[in-house]
């Protein structure tokens, strides 16, 4: 691995978007990716008897508007996510499930064409192999006296400056600084919290679309759960048919076929023997992916700290920053936060 100019420590939307636009300004730069594959938090899971399964982000709205810029310049499409005219709701263990007419959608979400990784491969296309490299745990980053090093097992890299878009918390506690960064700012780090990072996603592809029958619906809102939320997850071409959704948190213990059974009584409830009849189960429990989420020291409430002041400058004289969708102002935790806290850095922080 060469010396380079720039490195930026994860290969998620932030990391490859800042990646992607250095290499257009022709600053040179190398990713350092920990898991064996691209997109952290945006793993679309693709196989032949299922559409693209979202077993990590999925929705954008039209708020989201650089990131509907990206999208856009390039050529990626969206589709809006269909909820039906009817949500099947669950109010409590002792009422059957009921159906439930929906409100006009006003400000729909959408999907994108393909699988939320479409955007995650488009932006790795145009970089080089020397610029991506996986597999590699980044563990220090220590100030040399012409920039920084960072090192993991078997590797040592040199740059002027170096980017990190771990969640913070992860970074925090995982990656040893020498000298160390300021204190304040890793009591803000190990208190700000990763959105997701205790979620189950849960996905079951069948061979049609049984759940868009008269009186019934692929919504799903259950206050009994296991499943919470739940909704059609069929392609855009609408020629191969899933529902996917959130699994209570809590269940992260259980193993995958315990976890399945739950969801399949809860599914037998609405569907009857339909149900039963699956082609593929996915799931991803979020909280088991040790380069995503790191337990908290402290009570840590859902987006607390993100988008946090501190992380809007420099460390290291200029030579360490800390980016990543929480670090964002707005939309903080979201892929609209990924690519604004990738804008950020790049107009603001970059100094190469
Ligand atoms: C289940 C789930 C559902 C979601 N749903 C939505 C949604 O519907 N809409 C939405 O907008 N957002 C959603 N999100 C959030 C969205 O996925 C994130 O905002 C976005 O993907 C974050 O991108 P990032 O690059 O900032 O961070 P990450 O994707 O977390 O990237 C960080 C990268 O760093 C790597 N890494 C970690 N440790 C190391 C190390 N030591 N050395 C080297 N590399 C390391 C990781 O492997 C990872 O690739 C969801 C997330 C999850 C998990």
């Amino acid at each position: 691995m060469k010396d380079t100019t720039v490195v930026i420590i994860g290969a998620g939307l932030t990391g490859l978007l800042i990646a992607y636009r250095l290499k257009q300004k022709g600053i040179a730069c190398t990713i350092l990716e920990a898991r064996d594959k691209l997109g952290g938090r945006i793993q679309t899971h693709y196989s032949d008897n299922a559409p693209p399964l979202e077993m990590g982000a999925t929705w954008l709205g039209k708020k989201h508007t650089q990131l509907n810029k990206l999208l856009e310049e390039l050529s990626i499409n969206t589709f809006i996510q269909e909820l039906g005219e009817n949500a099947i709701y669950e109010p409590m263990s002792i009422s059957p499930a009921q159906l439930v007419q929906l409100p006009p959608n006003s400000d729909p979400s959408y999907r994108i064409v393909g699988g939320t990784s479409t955007l995650i491969n488009k932006l790795a296309e145009a970089l080089g192999e020397d610029e991506i490299h996986l597999s590699k745990i980044v563990k220090s980053i220590n100030v040399v006296s012409d920039g920084l090093k960072i090192s993991g097992d078997g590797f040592s890299i040199k740059a002027k400056q170096v980017i990190s878009t771990l969640p913070p918390n992860l970074f925090i506690n995982t990656i040893n600084v020498t000298p160390s960064i300021p204190l304040n700012l890793q009591q803000i780090a190990s208190q700000t919290h990763t959105w997701m990072g205790e979620s189950i996603k849960v996905a079951l592809s069948y061979a049609t679309p049984f759940w868009r029958a008269e009186q019934m619906s692929g919504t799903i809102f259950s206050n009994v759960g296991p499943i919470p939320e739940m909704y059609d997850h069929s392609n855009y071409e609408d020629e191969k048919y899933a529902l996917k959704g959130f699994l209570n948190g809590s269940y992260f213990s259980l193993d995958k076929e315990e976890r399945l059974k739950m969801i399949l009584v809860q599914l037998q409830k609405y569907f009857g023997d339909n149900a039963k009849d699956y082609l593929s189960y996915e799931e991803t429990v979020w909280r088991a992916e040790p380069f995503t989420f790191k337990d908290y020291y402290d009570h840590v409430l859902p987006h607390q700290n993100n988008g946090h002041a501190a992380y809007h400058q420099t460390f290291l004289n200029d030579k360490l920053i800390i980016g990543g969708a929480e670090t964002a102002k707005e939309f903080s935790g979201y892929m609209e936060g990924a690519v604004r806290s990738a804008n950020y850095i790049l107009e603001n922080l970059i100094s190469c």
